[in-house]
């Protein structure tokens, strides 16, 4: 019987990970499919409900669902809990296990842009939402010793800081209020700054001003095109990454947990090329629409 996994999203319509895992599902001879279920907050504990039967292997969970889906499967493995959000879910019988494989996608993209330099240990985290609690654990836990977040709504910033609290009571990790020149002073003292919002996802634009881009920053862009931001920071002087590789390898953690197998890797990043040159420009939990005029390159 063909086995069914799913992305729980809302919208799911641009995804970038149904290629990526059809084709890999095909090359090893599973016999499953990978469908997009457009699901609104409203319906996703039913949306749950239903990949308890056999049919699926189990889930892949986005935007806007990461942190609202933790309360809904029956075990949630270590990096879910500290992240507390889940963006795959696999099954053990009727019982639903959430995993977070964002943490590890993020922990390769972060050591391909430090490369053979020191790791940093300071970091300004733009962003507070399910990929940005997968950015801060893993900064916590490669010894970083102050991460600096700025969010738009303040307070869900402040509610992360307060969720790490135990894990990162060695360190220092606070909230502060996203204004330019609060931003400006902490990236004058720090080494990396990720973007963890969806500012540049469907529209050109910067969350930050250019000029406070210097040229020993690292920049990581969790958004999988070439954004404003990236191309700022490069003409500062600064190394800049995007989301590629962090999408790459929280798929293939993913496959590897509904399968048991090793994932196909240069397949799925050469399905990603191909969806990339296409014009598809977003990582997972895109908003719907076409991609804009800044171009992926
Ligand atoms: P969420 O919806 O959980 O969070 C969105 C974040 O963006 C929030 O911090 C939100 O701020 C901020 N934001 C959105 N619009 C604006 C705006 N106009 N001005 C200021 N801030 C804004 O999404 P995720 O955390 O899951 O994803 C965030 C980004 O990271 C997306 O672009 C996503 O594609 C990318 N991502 C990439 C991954 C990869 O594998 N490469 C993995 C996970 C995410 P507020 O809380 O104030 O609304």
């Amino acid at each position: 019987m063909t086995k069914r996994v799913v992305l729980i999203g809302h919208p799911v319509a641009h995804s970038l990970s149904g290629a990526m895992q059809q084709a890999a599902f095909d090359k090893l001879g599973i016999d499953a499919t990978y469908e997009l279920w457009d699901r609104p907050p409203i319906d996703l504990a039913d949306a749950i409900t239903e990949i308890r039967s056999d049919d699926f292997l189990g889930a892949n969970v986005t935007i806007p669902h990461k942190e609202r889906v933790v309360p809904m499967v029956d075990r949630i493995t270590e990096e879910g809990q500290a992240t507390g959000a889940v963006n795959t879910i696999t099954r053990e019988g009727r019982r639903l296990v959430g995993h977070n494989t964002d943490v590890a996608g993020f922990r390769f993209a972060l050591d391909a842009l430090v490369g053979k330099a020191k790791m940093p240990r300071n970091a300004v985290v733009l962003g507070a939402g399910g990929g940005a609690r997968a950015v801060v654990f893993g900064l916590i836990t490669e010894g970083f010793q102050r991460i600096i977040v700025f969010n738009r709504h303040l307070h869900r910033a402040e509610g992360m800081v307060k969720h790490f609290a135990r894990t990162a009571a060695h360190m220092e990790l606070r909230a502060m209020p996203w204004h330019e020149s609060i931003i400006e002073a902490e990236l004058a003292k720090t080494k990396l700054l990720v973007n963890a919002t969806s500012i540049g996802l469907t529209s050109d634009e910067s969350p930050v001003p250019a000029e406070v881009l210097l040229p020993e920053l690292l920049v990581l862009d969790l958004i999988y095109a070439r954004t404003k931001l990236q191309r700022d920071a490069a003409a500062a002087g600064a190394e800049t990454a995007d989301g590629e590789l962090m999408l790459l390898h929280q798929g293939a953690a993913a496959f590897t947990l509904w399968t048991g197998q090793p994932a196909p890797l240069e397949l799925m990043q050469q399905k990603l090329a191909e969806a990339r040159a296409g014009g598809i420009r977003s990582a997972e939990g895109e908003p719907t629409g076409e991609p804009s005029g800044a171009v992926a390159e």
